[in-house]
């Protein structure tokens, strides 16, 4: 579907640039933490498994019940990229979650482990904040298929340790209650990749609106394609990675006056699920 053929040109120009940043330790060769659970006291919704325990897929909610959107922002930061950071790259954005929190904008954050072991205090703020919730983006941001816009790949093996290798990192670094979700780096999934995390009880979130936020430099252009694809239901991915997408912020000055105006709520991903699974 058209979405997704966006998607895929946006996401491919990210995993380009996060292949070209150099080669580190595959994520699977790191020694592993003990996971903690995934699920939070407060049980957040979640898709019923399908066939065999398969992690089910969600993409955006129902179309039906009025005008809710969930803005989503991916915390990536790729296993290797620690050297870049220390030099002084930042893959955080803090104005973003400061614009998020002035303009109280509710919304999902899907942290890569690494990036929760690069910004501890940003990581446990995000997750002691009501107005946000932590999602699961995988430890290493490597890729679990095997073509997935050159991102380097997880071995199909490691597959379910490097999300519960980012849940002990998330947990570590202070959020209290991950939420269930899980985002595929660069969304790409098989069948394989649903089987390898079936058990964990997360359900795979992707998305119906692509922002097309990952390496703009228009945030006029980002704000149209926002604004135009966004329907009831909808989920728009966009970064809160300053280095990789440094119009975000603008962005959402722009995007969030403009959809109240016409009528709509921002919600996070899982209220969302909970209408899609008729949890109330
Ligand atoms: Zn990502």
């Amino acid at each position: 579907m058209i979405p997704q053929l966006r998607s895929i040109t946006v996401v491919c120009a990210l995993g380009a640039a996060l292949a070209a940043c150099g080669t580190g330790d595959p994520a699977g060769s790191v020694r592993q933490t003990p996971a903690k659970s995934p699920v939070p006291a407060s049980r957040p919704p979640v898709l019923t498994p399908g066939p065999g325990g398969l992690t089910p897929v969600f993409a955006h909610g129902p179309r039906t019940l009025g005008k809710t959107v969930a803005l989503t922002f991916d915390a990536d930061m790729t296993a290797d990229e620690g050297p870049r950071a220390a030099a002084g790259e930042h893959f955080d954005n803090p104005d973003l979650i400061g614009t998020l929190r002035r303009l109280k904008v509710p919304a999902t954050i899907f942290m890569t482990g690494r990036w929760a072991d690069e910004y501890p205090t940003e990581a446990r703020s995000l997750g002691h904040d009501p107005q946000f919730e932590v999602a699961n983006h995988s430890y290493s941001h490597y890729a679990f298929t095997s073509d997935c816009y050159g991102l380097p790949t997880v071995d199909p093996g490691k597959m379910r340790s490097d999300v519960e290798r980012a849940y002990a990192s998330l947990h570590n670094a202070g959020v209290p209650h991950a939420l269930p979700y899980f985002r595929f780096p660069g969304g790409c999934y098989d069948q394989r990749a649903l089987r390898a995390l079936s058990g964990l009880g997360v359900t795979a979130v992707q998305w119906d609106v692509v922002s097309g936020d990952a390496f703009a430099t228009d945030a006029d252009a980002v704000t149209r394609q926002v604004l135009d694809g966004v329907k009831p239901g909808s989920v728009v991915v966009m970064h809160c990675t300053r280095s990789a997408a440094p119009t975000t912020e603008r962005v959402v000055r722009a995007v969030v006056p403009e959809l109240r105006k016409r009528g709509y709520r921002f919600v996070k991903v899982s209220e969302l699920i909970g209408e899609t699974s008729g949890h109330r």
